[in-house]
């Protein structure tokens, strides 16, 4: 994947090839935008066009020896660093361990490219160490930091990288892709541009895995049985933050139907029967209160809560 293939993100892309085209690559970046809208795929493909070995217009060829390497994470110049496994934050550990390997030249590439995807999990002892690498840039390394908001990260931090914005396609865009270049149907691709915000890496990420099916599976269940016979014993805390993402989707539709009577706003449009008949047996009330609370709940899985607390409060709550 080089520039080319990523998709509406051109103004970030030129900024880039142009710092690549007069010699001004910074030291350090910030990706800055919300997820699934392609950015360290970005990374990635800058870092390709700083280290191919027959780079054209500030673009890497995604052919030679380095530009394969560095897309299929094995190139000893570019390095990810993002929570590990079943963690929420970088450690300390793994900050000392770019910092360390960051102030050696590169190894075989021509720049040093280190990517921390999450940056908004660097702990302030992270953050507090990564400061003294910004302040005295190692020559030859750039530093991409991927980030969602800025609001939790260091101001110190901010002020020493140059900020690069990216943008979601909106969801026209993306329903149109999805079915000329992926071909998904144009049901099923309307309901994926919405439930992903108009994010293609989000509509990808759900049309590719399971996670359509599962949000099928989930609605029927909230159809037949209410919210809170579901089970969702065991489910990992990413996959129940989407599962109230969905659930959010769900009564935000049933909602704009009771207000609004139209389908046309509708995420989930696929389901339009049956938000009518919600819309038909559930108060204004009511859904406004389960937005509420499911937007609380989403709240607490962010500050770490115990999930299976969250989750049986809210469901107690809506029953
Ligand atoms: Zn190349």
């Amino acid at each position: 994947m080089s520039f080319k293939g990523i998709r509406g993100q051109d103004s970030a892309i030129s900024l880039l090839k142009r710092s690549i085209a007069n010699g001004r690559v910074a030291h350090a970046y910030i990706f800055l935008g919300p997820s699934g809208v392609g950015k360290f795929t970005t990374a990635l493909a800058f870092a390709q066009a700083l280290n191919c070995a027959g780079a054209k217009a500030g673009e890497g060829c995604g052919v030679c020896a380095p530009c394969r390497k560095i897309l299929k994470s094995n190139h000893p110049d570019v390095l990810a660093v993002r929570p590990e496994k079943d963690s929420t934050s970088i450690k300390i550990d793994q900050m000392r361990e770019l910092i360390r390997n960051i102030s050696l030249r590169p190894y075989e590439g021509k720049r040093k490219v280190y990517v921390i995807d999450g940056a908004e999990a660097m702990t302030p002892e992270t953050s507090n160490a990564l400061l003294k690498t910004l302040e005295e840039p190692p020559p030859d390394s750039v530093l991409i930091l991927v980030a969602e908001n800025l609001e939790n990260l260091f101001s110190t931090v901010v002020s020493r990288s140059q900020v690069v914005r990216f943008f979601p396609l909106g969801a026209d865009a993306v329903k149109a892709i999805l079915m000329k270049e992926y071909g998904v149907d144009e049901e099923k691709a309307r309901v994926l541009s919405r439930l992903s915000s108009g994010r293609l890496g989000e509509a990808l990420r759900y049309a590719e895995g399971k996670l359509f099916d599962k949000r099928t599976r989930l609605i029927d269940s909230l159809i037949a049985k209410g919210l809170f016979d579901t089970d969702f014993d065991g489910v990992s805390r990413d996959e129940m933050r989407l599962y109230l993402d969905i659930m959010l989707t769900w009564f935000r539709d049933i909602l704009v139907y009771k207000e609004l009577g139209t389908a046309a706003t509708l995420v989930n449009i696929d389901r339009k029967e049956a938000v009518s008949r919600a819309a038909a047996n559930l108060s204004s009330d009511y859904l406004c209160d389960a937005i509420r609370r499911i937007i609380e709940t989403l709240s607490y899985l962010d500050q770490n809560a115990n999930q299976k607390l969250a989750v049986a409060a809210l469901g107690m709550r809506l029953s």
